[in-house]
């Protein structure tokens, strides 16, 4: 077993697994460490009775930095993109083909005059009237009306891609994403988001790396504030990894956990306990014999706690057994990062599916039921405190989704900060 490589992962998440196909195609020897029995992390798809149900992310941004990685590294993405998408908004689904959230703005409106005057409100804060910082998108957006499914079509935005409720985002921070992030659109992985980690896994081990799981890291370590490699367990075993770079994909605040007290300077340690500040997302999976609705995904506004519904089975293959559909719903606690009572929040998330697919409980069949938070977040911190992939110690960088620049987020986010750390290796080697 060799124990001295190029570089180590730790975590396959999206950031990980992107990093560590880079570095491979770059012709670079890594050890991949995962200290769960799967590939992907919070973005991976886990077999339920031929359900593949996502364990986090499904929906892959088109064309942006994962498939980007995939295409540097020619391999296949397998992401099928959804077609048919829409907005709920109190019983009805508005298409998003017919003019997108404008259209639907026009569509829901009282009148020309409040049309006008979001839209230009919208249009304003992207060019020359920059929304402040300390004013919610919610708190922001009453100022130009209060017409409840004009909020329930951002609160869907911003809780489905945010993960954060329109009353807890700062406005100016919504614009800075969607000038990032706009104009977007989704797909999902054929077979499942797992068989895209294991094209990338096998990369790896094409270039002379090697991956693991269920080999949990313990320890970074370091010598003269540079990296030297990281002990890994197996079972019972404990082994050493000489490696000259480490890409940590466990979290910001996981990655200080792993280094030996001291290693970093303390107001880092300090930054990063501070700016670490989890998000909750509720998830659930179920699934029916008749299709329930004519999407591929839709946001949901003017509910409880919905906030988007996507069907992997809609236009991707292999992800359901023939015949079935597969949905999965997103919702965010009212508060997103303190959830309280959970039984009691998913209470709200099974009224709202009564509302959205009347008799709901005679026509679908529950399959999972998820609230992730603390250290196996929805995001883990919020859109405007992410802390980049570099760290005070050369050669040991972050990767995934608190770690990339601000105005990204999720998978994108998680495959920028691969893309940055990794092109930050590679230039100076
Ligand atoms: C319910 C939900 C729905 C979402 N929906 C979407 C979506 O549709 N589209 C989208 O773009 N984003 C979505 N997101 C966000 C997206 O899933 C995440 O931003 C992204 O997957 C995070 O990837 P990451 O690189 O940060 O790694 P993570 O997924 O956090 O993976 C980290 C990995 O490190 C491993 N690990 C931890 N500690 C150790 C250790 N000591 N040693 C070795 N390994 C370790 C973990 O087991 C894990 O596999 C969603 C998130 C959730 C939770």
């Amino acid at each position: 077993m060799a124990t001295d490589f190029d570089a180590v992962v730790i975590g396959s998440g999206v950031g990980g697994m992107c990093a560590a196909a880079l570095l491979a195609n770059a012709g670079r020897r890594v050890l991949l460490a995962e200290k769960r029995r799967y590939l992907g992390g919070r973005f991976s798809t886990v077999d339920h009775d031929g359900f593949k149900c996502a364990t986090g992310g499904l929906a892959v941004p088109v064309g942006r930095d994962l498939e980007q990685v995939c295409e540097a590294t020619g391999i296949h993405s397998g992401v099928k993109q959804s077609n048919r998408v829409g907005v709920w908004l109190d019983g009805e689904i508005y298409s998003l083909a017919t003019g997108g959230t404008r259209g639907i703005i026009q569509q829901v409106a009282q009148n020309e005059t409040e049309v006008a005057k979001v839209i230009g409100a919208l249009h304003g804060a992207m060019t020359d009237q920059p929304a402040p910082e300390d004013l919610s998108f919610r708190d922001w957006l009453n100022q130009r009306t209060e017409n409840p499914r004009i909020h329930g079509i951002f609160q869907a935005t911003i809780a489905s891609l945010l993960t954060v409720n329109s009353w807890e985002l700062p406005a100016a921070q919504y614009f800075r994403l969607i000038k990032v992030i706009a104009p977007l659109r989704f797909g999902f992985i054929e077979g499942g988001s797992l068989e895209l980690w294991k094209r990338m896994a096998q990369r790896v081990v094409q270039a002379g790396g090697e991956v693991w799981t269920a080999a949990p890291a313990e320890q970074i370590h370091t010598s003269a504030g540079r990296i030297r490699g990281v002990t890994l367990r197996r079972g019972q075993q404990t082994t050493e990894i000489n490696a000259p770079v480490v890409l940590s994909n466990i979290g910001p605040a996981g990655t200080l956990e792993l280094l030996s007290p001291g290693a970093v300077d303390p107001d880092y340690a300090a930054q990063i306990q501070r700016d670490m500040t989890p998000t909750a997302i509720m998830w659930l999976h179920f699934a029916s014999d008749e299709l329930l609705m004519d999407y591929s995904a839709i946001s949901v506004g003017c509910s409880r706690r919905v906030n988007m519904i996507d069907v992997p089975s809609f236009e991707a293959e292999g992800v359901a057994p023939p015949g079935k559909h597969l949905y999965t719903v997103g919702a965010a606690p009212l508060d997103s990062l303190e959830p309280g009572d959970i039984k009691a929040e998913f209470d709200e998330v099974m009224k709202d599916l009564e509302d959205i697919f009347p008799d709901f409980s005679n026509r679908a069949t529950v399959l999972t039921k998820t609230c992730y938070r603390g250290k196996w977040p929805g995001f883990r911190t919020l859109p405007h405190k992410h802390v980049g992939h570099g760290t005070p110690i050369a050669n040991l960088y972050n990767v995934g989704d608190a770690a990339c620049p601000s105005g990204y987020d999720g998978s994108m986010g998680a495959a920028k900060s691969a893309r940055l750390a990794v092109a930050e290796i590679l230039e100076q080697s």
